[in-house]
């Protein structure tokens, strides 16, 4: 049975139709009513809100709430209705469902610039632009029907190509086969995807942390934030295991000459010799968190990773270093296949 649901506090046509199964996010979205997102695999915790009125259950009897929730809180990208509802999203707007495209995307340039990351980068048919906003993703097809996320790691004024910071996971269906992508190969993307958080008119000092290839998103916001000579105190913390994993000094380096207010700090986890050769902090990016940003009270901070990184970061800068949660904006690349596409763009 299709259920309606309101936004608590909002005009009357802020509302929507859910179908039986469908997710509150899917359901939302599909309307064209935006309410925070990111994973949409009930990881991340963007689309944490409450319930005013009504009930939920979770999609396929799974649980509706994760560690990131607070206690009167859950997910709406994992929870259905079973009534009608009323539900208080941390914020929403209105987007046009329709500026979701999908494009044949040429391999322009493939290269290796760690022992297991690609920057691989990828031109549209002559004449398109892609739409989207600093910190989005895209999903790309894998061949087998399923889908795969990749943020875009360039400014969204670079409309006419996507550049994709990849990491080689062994054995994964499609990473470990980037490496062998030749220049003029197609590839099957949707974009964009995920809503950002940050506020582009924010001036509080703004924490950058990134695992890995985590940083992709972070550089297409900063080369963004570069575009718009937006002044503000910035902190880049960049973690690997090993010091060639922070891959792209060059765009560090641009930035250090861009701001006189940019501090960068690469933490290298496993070869602390190497760290100490390179004036790198030795140690995981929480614990270089800690060491360089102790008071994060009048701060903003978005982290972007692997599930654990987001959580060992989120869970020090709340609990030792006074960040306000809702300061904290994340990203979460979790593995596997996409969510699926949205209902609507199948
Ligand atoms: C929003 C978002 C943005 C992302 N952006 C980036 C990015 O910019 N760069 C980047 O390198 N990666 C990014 N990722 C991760 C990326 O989408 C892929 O998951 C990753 O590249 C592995 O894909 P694969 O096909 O190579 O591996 P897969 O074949 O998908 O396997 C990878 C791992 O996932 C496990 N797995 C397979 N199926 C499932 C399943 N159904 N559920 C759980 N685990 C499963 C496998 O056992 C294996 O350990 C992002 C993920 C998300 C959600």
């Amino acid at each position: 049975m299709t259920h309606r649901i309101t936004i608590a506090g909002a005009d009357a046509d802020a509302a929507f139709d859910c179908a039986p199964g469908e997710s509150v996010l899917d359901a939302a979205l599909r309307s064209g009513i935006e309410l925070p997102y990111s994973c949409r695999k009930g990881v991340c915790g963007n689309c944490a809100g409450k319930v005013a009125a009504g009930d939920v259950e979770g999609v396929g009897g799974a649980s509706t709430r994760n560690e990131t929730c607070l206690p009167d809180e859950l997910l709406f990208c994992i929870c259905t209705p079973v009534s009608d509802l009323a539900i208080e999203p941390a914020s929403w707007h209105r987007v046009d469902p329709s500026a979701r495209k999908r494009f044949q995307a040429k391999v322009f340039r493939n290269q290796l610039v760690a022992p297991d990351v690609s920057v691989l980068q990828l031109r549209l048919p002559a004449g398109q632009r892609a739409k989207f906003a600093a910190g989005q993703y895209l999903q790309l097809g894998v061949g087998d029907g399923s889908t795969r996320c990749y943020s875009m790691a360039n400014a969204p004024h670079e409309s006419d190509a996507v550049t994709l910071h990849i990491r080689h996971v062994p054995g994964g269906a499609f990473s470990a086969r980037v490496p062998g992508l030749q220049q003029g190969d197609l590839l099957d993307i949707e974009l964009p995807f995920g809503a950002v958080a940050l506020d582009p008119a924010a001036t509080r000092p703004i924490v950058f942390v990134a695992g890995g290839t985590g940083f992709a998103p972070v550089k297409s916001i900063l080369d963004d934030l570069a575009k718009k000579k937006v002044q503000r105190p910035i902190t880049l913390i960049w973690g690997a295991r090993k010091a060639d994993g922070i891959y792209l000094r060059a765009a560090v380096s641009k930035w250090q000459k861009q701001w006189t207010d940019f501090r960068f700090v690469a933490a290298i986890s496993e070869e602390t010799q190497s760290a100490d050769a390179e004036g790198a902090f030795a140690g995981r990016v929480d614990e270089a968190l800690v060491a360089h940003c102790p008071d994060l009270a009048d701060a903003e901070l978005y982290c972007c990773g692997s599930p654990g990184m987001v959580n060992a970061v989120r869970g020090v800068a709340e609990r030792q270093c006074a960040l306000a949660p809702e300061r904290f904006h994340a990203d979460v690349f979790v593995d596997g296949p996409a969510a699926g596409p949205l209902p609507g763009t199948a």
